[in-house]
């Protein structure tokens, strides 16, 4: 299956000099959409995942249908304030200043094995946070799972050593 067939490319969105990869034509096709998750699952089935770990919005979207198949469980990252209960929280660099993610405080349980799972690796600022705030509580980041990697923007250099799979290359 050639899945860059169901990604939509918008230039100049949502700022000037962006170039947008959107999933939403892959999401809205069984067949690729299917096909994309069941790519994640394979790469995770010896890995021994406990807890599937993805990022608000479209790491649910890619994260929970693995965590599903993997019959384990799925643990949100949010942006500040979308968590009821008690939440650790990490900082991570954006294009312009910093931004900041939140966990629940027990969504993981010291020694599980996580998978990290997202959309898209871009400049590797999300993962980075979210891999410090899984190793905060105990987890062990066993790897992490993109449909796209955008190469240019050496997201790959803040995932050092962790073990990652990518579907896309742009
Ligand atoms: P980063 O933290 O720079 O690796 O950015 C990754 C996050 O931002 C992912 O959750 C993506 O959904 C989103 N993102 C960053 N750049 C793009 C892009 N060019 N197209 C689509 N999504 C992007």
């Amino acid at each position: 299956m050639q899945l860059k067939d169901y990604i939509a490319t918008i230039e100049n969105y949502p700022t000037e000099g962006i170039i947008f990869r959107d999933i939403s034509p892959l999401m809205a096709d069984g067949n690729a959409y299917n096909y994309a998750v069941t790519e994640i699952v394979q790469y995770a089935r010896d890995k021994e995942i406990d807890v599937i770990v993805g990022p608000e919005a479209r790491g649910f979207i890619v994260g929970c249908p693995v965590a599903f198949a993997l019959g384990v469980g799925f643990a949100p990252v949010r942006k500040p304030g979308k968590l009821p209960r008690e939440v650790i929280s990490a900082d991570y660099e954006k294009e312009y200043g910093t931004d900041t993610l939140t966990m629940h405080a027990d969504s993981i349980k010291p020694g599980q094995r996580v998978l990290i799972v997202d959309d898209l690796l871009a400049t590797g600022g999300t993962v980075k946070a979210t891999i410090e705030m899984v190793e905060r509580l105990g987890g062990i980041v066993v790897g992490c799972a993109f449909f796209i990697e955008l190469d240019a923007l050496k997201g790959r250099e803040k995932l050092g050593d962790y073990d990652y799979k990518v579907l896309m290359h742009y």
